[in-house]
């Protein structure tokens, strides 16, 4: 499983002011949140892990040599192919990507079966909620094999049942794969969970959320005011 590690890296837009200036930090195998308010770079960080982007500084993928990273990004708005359904949609990703027809089955229907979407696989995608079609577009990235996957923001304008949903999906990807994940609901993060807080261009914390919560915060406060309070204390 891929490990990210970013070195001094610094970005900005043309025209633009710094995004991020020498940020530095080191995550995963397994499951790491992207946190940070709007505007923040989170969006900008996958995109530059990706290599849409380019900056100064080192940006190290680390996995099993080469053949071990293959990446797999979720984009905030992605369109799908309404008429066809989730199964013949991850089908043809994976055709795209070279596998047999035989393959192709078998990868289709354990990809549908990873996101719990076994038993919606033959609807047509224009009939599936907003959750369940990204949790299709998580199953297409894991149909072309994919072991570290970028996703950002999967979880906004999803219902709390949802976002629940797809949580455990995710948690449960995480175990065997390393996954970046964008998201600026706190609520989404268990205190177990990795995240790399994104702020002033800097990376202000990157570990467990309970260790963020024993630096900055105090039993009873929610992961959000703690947070809030170590933002606080390094930039305001
Ligand atoms: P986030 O995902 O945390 O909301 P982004 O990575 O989208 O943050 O944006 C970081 C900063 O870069 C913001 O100030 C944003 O306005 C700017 N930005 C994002 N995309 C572009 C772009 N294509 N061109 C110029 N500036 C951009």
């Amino acid at each position: 499983m891929p490990h990210i590690t970013m070195e001094n890296v610094s970005f900005a837009y043309r025209h633009g002011r710094d995004v991020f200036r020498s940020l530095s930090f080191s995550t995963g195998p397994g499951l790491t949140y992207v946190v940070g308010e709007n505007g923040s770079g989170k969006t900008t960080l996958l995109r530059l892990i990706l290599g849409q982007l380019k900056g100064s500084g080192d940006i190290i993928v680390d996995g099993n040599g080469d053949t071990g990273r293959k990446l797999g990004y979720l984009p905030q708005r992605f369109a799908v192919p309404a008429a066809l359904t989730a199964r013949e949609f991850v089908e043809y990703i994976a055709w795209v990507k070279g596998l047999d027809r035989e393959a192709v089955r078998t990868v289709a229907q354990v990809s549908l079966e990873s996101v719990n979407l076994s038993e919606r696989a033959d609807d047509r995608l224009a009939a599936l909620s907003g959750g369940m079609i990204r949790r299709v577009g998580i199953a297409q990235a894991l149909a072309t094999g994919a072991n570290l996957l970028l996703l950002d923001e999967p979880t906004v304008g999803l219902d709390p049942l949802q976002r629940a949903e797809l949580r455990g999906v995710l948690r449960r990807i995480g175990e065997s794969r390393t996954l970046l994940v964008s998201t600026n609901l706190m609520a989404d993060i268990d205190e177990t969970d990795t995240i790399l807080v994104l702020a002033d261009g800097q990376a202000a914390f990157c570990g467990q959320a309970q260790e963020m919560r024993k630096e900055f915060g105090s039993p009873g406060m929610t992961l959000e005011d703690v947070f809030v309070a170590m933002y606080r204390r390094k930039f305001l």
